[in-house]
């Protein structure tokens, strides 16, 4: 048997063997496994398949097994997708460490932050957020003003973030600030602290929805350790973007109808709410909508298939992700708004009776989508990326 096979059969097993059956069905929001200190665990099945997978290093399946990761090659790792998608494994971990940060790590830190900060990534111990964005810098996010002072045997910081989603829940923020103001880009840092540091307030911005999702940061004189400075001092710029790539990444996999509440196949969708005829959908206008959407979700899953493969490992998609992040969410939205087209009346309901679960999930939904061509950067910004950096337009 070739060893590729053989590791499948072994892998199908252990699956078979470890995977709770509840943790085989899509999951519920309030069951998103996204660790950390104080994680919450509604279904105890969670925690069990995250520590589960976790030994294994199979939360971060292709990260080297000397700081927990599960040491696969990127033929295992498809391996590995493959067979959790057969038996509708749930991921069994949600972070913001695995998704932006451990790479990032993986790249830039010395050998005490990689051994420090990555294994509790891997078993979710500690859940991150991510100060980037202030009041002042969004899209021009190299105009950060937090500053970080050289206080001898410490570092200082003042100043306030924005947007920081989950960040009264977060145990430690990787963050950008300023070590030289006299410099743009040449003048960022990427340090780390934990939120229960003396100073740190996270305030909860509530949205149109009632929910909470992000948090106005503040820093007061915050005492960093200088052990926490990743890479060299004000040439954070460099660590910044990678990451951002990283998150731009993940965040274009949405297109593929990976968000909450999108579980539902368009197709059946459409036979439900307007009925068939002859197996297909009975509006002819309807099809035409929901089969350009196939199409171009199936593109796209192809391009992005292709792209990893070709994207040497642990290096991301370079200057591309912003094509993706562009397309993956674009597309995306367009899916919720035919989501939306197709339940009619039925998705106007927000809370309450005459409405089903799937309903509001799609209508929730629908609105979040519209977040996702924002964060990471704007759709406008991505545009601009791929000018300069893929096309090599001038400014
Ligand atoms: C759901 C969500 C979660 C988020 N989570 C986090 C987080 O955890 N941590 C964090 O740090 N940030 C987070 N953000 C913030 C996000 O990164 C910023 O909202 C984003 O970078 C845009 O910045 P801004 O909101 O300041 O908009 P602005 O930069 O003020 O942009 C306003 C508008 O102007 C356009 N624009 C700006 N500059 C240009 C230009 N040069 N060319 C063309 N158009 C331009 C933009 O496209 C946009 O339409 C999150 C945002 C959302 C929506």
């Amino acid at each position: 048997m070739e060893p590729i096979e053989k590791f499948r059969q072994e892998t199908r097993e252990w699956l078979e063997a470890n995977c709770p059956a509840s943790m085989r069905t899509p999951m519920p929001e309030e069951e998103s496994p996204w660790g950390g200190r104080n994680a919450k665990w509604t279904n105890p099945d969670s925690k069990l398949w995250l520590d589960r997978m976790a030994s294994r290093g199979w939360t971060a399946p292709t990260w080297p097994k000397e700081y927990g990761g599960g040491g696969l090659t990127k033929e295992e790792n498809l391996v590995l997708g493959q067979e959790m998608r057969r038996i509708k494994a749930r991921a069994p971990l949600a972070s913001f460490g695995l998704w932006m940060l451990g790479p990032a790590l993986l790249e830039f830190a010395n050998e005490e932050q990689k051994r420090e900060h990555i294994p509790p990534i891997v078993r979710g111990e500690i859940r991150w957020c991510q100060g980037y964005s202030e009041p002042g810098a969004g899209s021009d996010l190299a105009g950060l003003q937090t500053k970080c002072e050289d206080k001898g045997d410490h570092y200082l910081v003042n100043g306030q973030k924005i947007w920081t989603s989950y960040a009264d829940k977060a145990d430690w923020i990787f963050c950008l600030v300023r070590t030289d103001p006299a410099k743009k880009h040449d003048g960022i840092s990427f340090i780390l602290f934990d939120m229960a540091t003396p100073g740190v307030e996270a305030r909860p911005i509530t949205m149109i929805s009632g929910a909470s999702p992000f948090c106005e940061t503040f820093f007061t004189d915050v005492k960093v350790p200088k052990k926490n400075l990743v890479g060299e001092l004000n040439k954070g710029w460099t660590i910044a973007k990678r990451l951002l790539q990283h998150e731009r990444d993940m965040i274009s996999g949405m297109g593929l109808g990976s968000g909450v509440g999108s579980s539902a196949s368009l197709e059946s969708l459409a036979k439900d709410y307007f009925g068939e005829a002859n197996g297909r959908i009975a509006s002819s206008a309807l099809r035409e909508h929901v089969a350009q959407q196939k199409m171009d979700g199936k593109a796209f899953a192809l391009t992005l298939q292709r792209t990893a493969e070709e994207a040497k490992a642990g290096v991301g998609t370079g200057a591309a992700s912003s094509i993706f992040k562009y397309y993956g969410t674009e597309l995306n939205k367009r899916r919720y708004e035919l989501m939306l087209e197709i339940l009619g009346t039925q998705g106007l309901g927000w809370e309450g009776e005459g409405f089903t679960p799937e309903e509001i999930g799609v209508t929730r939904s629908w609105l979040r989508s519209k977040g996702n061509s924002i964060e990471g950067g704007t759709s406008e910004v991505q545009l601009n990326v791929v000018a300069k950096r893929v096309l090599g337009l001038p400014d």
